[in-house]
């Protein structure tokens, strides 16, 4: 069995001893003759799973009581559109930073429902920094601020140190590309989400966690599927969730508790990015085109400042084993997406890769 390094910005590797487990109980989970995707979501079998999930998720991001965990369908592109309606509710107004595309788009889906105003940007820059902002260019009376916290096109990401002090105004945040990739304050947050297919679990899962004080308050025309209320009432069985997908996010959640919770998690992923960025800071080939300050720890985004040469890159590293290097079509170049299943010995396999790769080609 020949297994990749798969630095694609999602659908992403998972842990090997999760595909593992996920393999062994395929047949016959826990005895019940049947496996999880076959399993009605109402079932004496299947109430373990999804509760043990949320529970997990819960104690693993030290989320507080006030906040429910919802787990739904869609992506996170279609809470782009379920945010407005459930948050647009007092002076239809909001703020929004625009980081990349994913933070754009979900810009102008809030259009649709009100004033959705563009802070800052810096798509001049072709989104290589988050852009300066204060408060001063901030709403007073918004609804909520949104952000998208790391920029998985583009290989930025906030900090503490640009995080947006929103004061009452509940901050948003699309977490999709560094969910559970280190702790995280989730109470400085009105809503963190996103799609699982990163980090956390294969697609078709969207987590959306939310503060108890901000439910209830939906738009009258919001799509029953679309309303979080209703969503954290019915305990995400409102419908069918995606009983799979859940399942496989109570193993990852297993399996990164098993390694010591996130702060392990963290010192894992520093360690990775650091192997990439000390490399492409030496080297005379590569550009790193991301203000150090913003640089991401999930997508590391590079290039040669040549497109036949990256191409050659790509072509060659593939060949060798490291897939999924191109960069996005609107970036261009290379991206190498290091979520926490890429393993410590794939990263630096590949900066050992792009050395050899320069001293042929330097
Ligand atoms: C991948 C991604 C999305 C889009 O997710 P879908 O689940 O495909 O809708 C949105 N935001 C960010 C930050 C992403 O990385």
């Amino acid at each position: 069995m020949a297994r990749v390094y798969n630095f694609s910005a999602g659908p992403s590797m998972l842990p090997e001893s999760v595909l593992q487990q996920a393999a062994e109980e395929i047949m016959d989970y826990h005895g019940s003759g049947q496996s999880v995707m076959e399993m009605s979501h109402r079932s004496k079998v299947y109430e373990p799973i999804i509760y043990g999930a949320l529970d997990l998720f819960r104690k693993v991001l030290n989320v507080p009581d006030n906040y429910k965990i919802l787990f739904l369908q869609g992506g996170a592109s279609t809470q782009f559109a379920a945010i407005p309606l459930n948050f647009m509710n007092g002076s239809r107004k909001a703020d929004y930073l625009l980081t990349g595309q994913f933070a754009t788009k979900a810009w102008q889906e809030a259009g649709k429902y009100g004033e959705a105003k563009a802070v800052a940007s810096s798509k001049a820059d072709t989104y290589t920094h988050i852009p300066d902002h204060d408060p001063s260019m901030y709403t007073p009376d918004a609804d909520y601020f949104y952000i998208c916290m790391n920029n998985t096109i583009y290989g930025t990401r906030f900090t503490e140190e640009t995080l947006p002090k929103t004061g009452n105004v509940p901050l948003i945040a699309d977490v999709s590309s560094c969910f559970l990739s280190e702790p995280m304050d989730v109470s400085g947050y009105g809503v963190v989400y996103g799609g699982a297919q990163k980090n956390i679990a294969p697609a078709g899962l969207t987590v959306v966690i939310v503060r108890e004080d901000l439910l209830g308050n939906a738009r009258p025309e919001t799509p029953t599927m679309l309303n979080y209320a209703i969503m954290a009432e019915k305990d995400s069985m409102y419908n069918t969730p995606p009983c799979w997908s859940i399942y496989m996010c109570k193993l990852v959640l297993e399996w990164i508790e098993s390694i010591g919770g996130l702060e392990a998690m963290q010192a894992r992923n520093v360690k990775k990015a650091g192997i990439l960025y000390d490399f492409l800071d030496k080297s005379k080939l590569f550009i790193a085109p991301v203000l150090p300050r913003d640089r991401s720890m999930m997508n590391v985004v590079f290039r040669t400042g040549d497109e036949a040469l990256d191409k050659k890159f790509i072509a060659e590293a593939a060949e060798a084993g490291f897939v999924n290097l191109k960069g996005h079509r609107t970036a261009g170049g290379m991206r190498a997406s290091i979520y926490n299943a890429m393993p410590i010995e794939g990263v630096e396999k590949l900066a050992q890769f792009m050395e050899d790769f320069e001293k042929k080609n330097g």
